[in-house]
């Protein structure tokens, strides 16, 4: 099948798959009751978050023996009470315990990964059910943003859209059924970026979805060429949101950034309202944060979250390492889903290619997504366009692996780029404890920071 042909047969897959009917009415009834009272949605939440402690106890050996919940009892104290706190590194050792079927997938599961920047990769095996849920979530909060369905959008996030070899425009594909331009962050320079602006205004897109770095650099390129482009939102995710980004994308693109938090285990999602606020979904997963003694607190604390939606395989009360802490009171949005301050933990640092085009942190993870047999990795720039990738490997590590390593690296992140593969027994935490996964640690990037267009 020639590429396009299979282009096109992948989004109309996805296209039936995600935003079918069924995500559309969940998106409509989602946003329909984003306003009621706080105890009618908690009144919901209780009722799934039933369903999950039931079906946890079915089909995960780990929760097989906890007593079932008493009639009348309240479900979110008996969570507290009878149910510990896990992380990922519990589900990675105890994998038949907190795994259905043994930890073997079935076919008709899809699987989620997470990208193992903060220490191993995690597989997720997930229900149909799940997939369309999260777009209806999806859907909902690009609804707070503005977007209407069948309205035409562009993306430049993660997906795969060409070959990173291919050196001349068009560097887009547009996708009919999901009315999408995705366009290719790994082709975004200083020096394409005017012709995909164009494409961008040329597909009548009025919301873009992108990575924040990403939305940064072609907003920084916008200015440049006083590009007449502007859009009515500009959707981030994945990466921390600087306030200079964020500043600087409002400004050249004329309108506001709604930023989302999310991460691949499905444990909580928040969304931007109009008025700023970060509003935690509390039909998406119950959220709990946590101090390090694993009790609840005002302060900053643990995001620690339980799914209410994956009935293959339910994460109860899974401690992410972000940090967060509840915004109390009322938003003027008027939606009652609570608030949360994000702690900017997660702080990862530039990386350059040879050229001075900053790489996507986003873009980097895809180097190491679907590898096996490496417990940690790490990204450093040590040079002008020298990049090392520091691995842990486990014990089954082999040539293989390395190998992989390389191939992911040229696919998907960059030929611009000299990038050494370095093993290691472990990869220190910095001075305050925390472990960065893409690190600067060549001086001359400070220049090239502050020279930047
Ligand atoms: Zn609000």
């Amino acid at each position: 099948m020639p590429f396009n042909a299979a282009q096109n047969l992948s989004f109309l897959i996805r296209h039936l798959v995600r935003r079918n009917p069924a995500a559309l009415a969940r998106a409509r009834g989602l946003v329909e009751r984003e306003r009621r009272p706080w105890e009618a949605l908690q009144a919901e939440q209780a009722a799934r978050l039933r369903l999950t402690l039931q079906t946890a106890r079915q089909r995960l050996p780990r929760y097989a023996d906890i007593p079932p919940l008493p009639e009348g009892a309240d479900v979110f104290a008996w969570l507290r009470q009878h149910y510990p706190v896990v992380s990922k590194p519990e589900l990675v050792a105890q994998r038949a315990a907190f795994y259905p079927n043994q930890g073997r997938r079935r076919a008709w599961w899809p699987l989620g990964k997470t990208s193992g920047s903060s220490g191993a990769p995690l597989e997720i095996f997930r229900s149909v059910q799940s997939v369309i849920w999260e777009e209806a979530f999806q859907l909902q909060f690009w609804h707070w943003a503005g977007h209407r369905n069948g309205q035409a959008q562009a993306i430049l996030r993660g997906d795969q859209v060409m070959d990173i070899q291919i050196q001349r425009p068009p560097y887009w594909v547009w996708d009919r059924f999901g009315r999408q331009l995705l366009v290719s962050t790994r082709h975004l320079s200083a020096g394409t970026a005017g012709s995909m602006l164009d494409a961008i205004g040329a597909a009548g897109a009025r919301q873009l979805r992108a990575y924040p770095s990403s939305a940064h650099e072609l907003a920084k390129a916008a200015e440049r060429l006083a590009h007449p482009l502007r859009l009515t939102a500009v959707v981030t995710g994945s990466e921390p949101v600087y306030p200079a980004q964020r500043e600087q994308i409002e400004r050249s693109l004329g309108c506001k950034v709604f930023d989302f938090y999310g991460m691949a285990e499905r444990v909580a999602f928040a969304g931007q309202c109009e008025h700023g606020s970060y509003h935690l979904n509390p039909e998406y997963s119950y959220v709990e944060i946590l101090d390090e003694q694993g009790a609840a607190t005002d302060d900053f604390g643990y995001v620690v979250g339980t799914t209410l939606h994956n009935h293959v395989m339910p994460l109860i009360r899974y401690r992410i390492a972000d940090r967060a802490r509840w915004v109390a009171g009322d938003c003027a949005c008027g939606r009652r889903y609570p608030r949360i301050e994000l702690s900017s933990g997660k702080v990862e640092d530039q990386l350059y290619d040879r050229e001075g085009t900053p790489i996507s942190a986003g873009i980097i993870t895809f180097a190491v997504k679907y590898l096996a047999n490496i417990k940690k990795t790490q990204v450093a720039q040590t040079g002008p366009g020298q990049w090392e990738l520091r691995v842990v490997p486990d014990v089954h590590y082999t040539q293989a692996d390395e190998q992989a390593l390389r191939e992911h690296f040229d696919h998907y992140v960059s030929l611009k780029v000299d990038a050494k593969i370095r093993l290691m027994d472990d990869i220190p935490l910095q001075a305050s404890g925390k472990f960065k996964w893409i690190t600067q640690e060549w001086a001359g990037a400070k220049t090239l920071a502050a020279s930047a267009p």
